[in-house]
């Protein structure tokens, strides 16, 4: 069950609470709605000194999705989920029709200014615009959830590869293809350090086995140096012969093989510089910050037999992730980053002149473009409620958009906000299906 969050009077967050909880405080007048993205309850008196059991907020970065579960460590069970959806492609492409448009402009000697070259300096840490809408969402999520739970930890799977297990691998009769944490682990390894693809004929698609390169049998080691991926087939056929025996018609294989194996991943294909900066960036909240492997989040969930999706692996990440995970009915909250407004003051069609009118207040009647709102029209041919997300004009009629369809000409009298443009728009997402035994 998706728990709701409870601030107090003087809105220090408390303990989430059951939904059916909720509803008894809602219709005894005991609390009200404070929020709907995230639905947020306000208690109506002060809580006599609240001490709130501490949470865990717990993140699996990705570069589309990010994935954030609120999981209470001493029970297990999930309490909010969200999947965070980013717009480093529409940051991105917006830069380039940018650069385009302004290229086009300078090109054409118009009165344009004319380029400058000498502005290309850098301050340290400096991530692509891109990179940094993808940054910015996690923490703007990190600082609105501390606000409305009482988180004391946060979790985040921050390299994809744990070196350390990977370097000492003290342990007795290992079984690579199935098992063991270090086995997941390593074959993830594996397969990334030889770009899924047989070591020895390059074949992709098929089923990949870690083959030792100088076999077990003739006093081959279980390092990460002496193991590649090979093929069934090419297994088969190399057989416990040494390497330079297998590949002695085929130098150029040797040579490839024996450089790619001795040569560890590189830094950043392990850890990339933004999870790097996120890892700071949430150290800096001053909350204890664990950080996962990507082998570690995928052991933890196929160990409880639960489903690939972005929230239930962030549920996943972690050391600290509790042996039982509840997440019976958990729905998560599908979030969308949409930015808020544009900085362009007019827009300009594909050669890069200036179309229509420059931009109108982003301001009318209270309203901004994006806010959610509920219009119940009492008078005129549109009679009827509405709720959607409102787009404004000046003379104050305005287009909602919603489930309705889109409807233009809705006064701003008529309208009353239910949530203000936040640069996210939400939708309620389906529970995960039970757990696979
Ligand atoms: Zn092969």
């Amino acid at each position: 069950m998706s728990y709701l969050l409870v601030i107090d009077q003087d809105k220090r967050p408390l303990d989430p609470v059951h939904p059916g909880q909720a509803r008894q405080l809602l219709s005894s007048g005991k609390a009200a709605v404070y929020r709907r993205y995230p639905f947020v309850l306000i208690l109506k008196h002060r809580a006599p000194e609240p001490h709130p059991q501490p949470i865990r907020l717990k993140i699996d970065p990705g570069s589309k999705t990010t994935g954030l579960a609120v999981v209470n460590d001493a029970t297990g069970q999930v309490v909010w989920a969200a999947e965070l959806g980013h717009r480093g492609e529409q940051v991105r492409g917006g830069l380039l029709t940018r650069r385009r448009v302004r290229r086009g402009r300078r090109h054409r000697h118009t009165r344009y200014r004319q380029p400058r070259w000498r502005n290309r300096r850098r301050p340290t840490g400096w991530l692509a615009p891109s990179l940094r809408s993808r940054l910015q969402n996690v923490l703007t999520w990190v600082e609105r959830l501390r606000r409305f739970c009482p988180l004391g930890a946060i979790s985040v799977e921050l390299v994809r590869f744990d070196l350390q297990l990977l370097q000492n691998p003290d342990i007795e009769g290992l079984d690579y293809q199935r098992g063991t944490l270090f086995g997941t682990e390593l074959r993830h390894y594996l397969l990334t350090k030889w770009e899924q693809r047989c070591a020895y004929c390059s074949a992709t698609g098929i089923p990949l086995e870690i083959d030792h390169v100088q076999p077990r049998s003739k006093g081959g080691s279980d390092r990460v140096s002496n193991l590649v991926i090979a093929c069934q087939t090419c297994n088969q056929a190399k057989g416990d012969q040494p390497l330079e025996a297998f590949l002695a018609d085929r130098p150029e294989v040797l040579r490839r093989v024996q450089a790619q194996r001795k040569a560890p991943l590189g830094d950043a294909a392990v850890v990339n510089a933004t999870r790097w900066a996120l890892y700071e960036r949430l150290k800096a909240t001053g909350l204890p910050v664990e950080s996962g492997s990507g082998g570690l989040t995928k052991w933890n969930r196929t160990t409880r037999g639960l489903p690939k999706l972005h929230w239930v692996d962030a549920a996943c990440c972690g050391p600290s992730t509790p042996a039982h995970l509840h997440l019976l009915a958990v729905c998560p909250w599908l979030i969308q980053a949409t930015g808020r407004q544009k900085r362009q003051m007019v827009n300009v069609d594909e050669h890069g002149f200036p179309v229509g009118r420059a931009k109108g207040p982003s301001r009318v009647q209270g309203f901004r473009t994006g806010d959610l709102v509920r219009a119940v029209v009492t008078a005129g041919k549109k009679i009827g409620t509405y709720v959607g997300r409102v787009g404004i004009k000046t003379d104050g009629y305005f287009k909602i958009t919603g489930r309705h369809g889109m409807v233009e000409g809705i006064h701003a009298r008529y309208c009353s906000p239910i949530h203000l443009n936040d640069g996210y728009s939400y939708t309620k997402g389906k529970a995960a299906p039970p757990p696979q035994a």
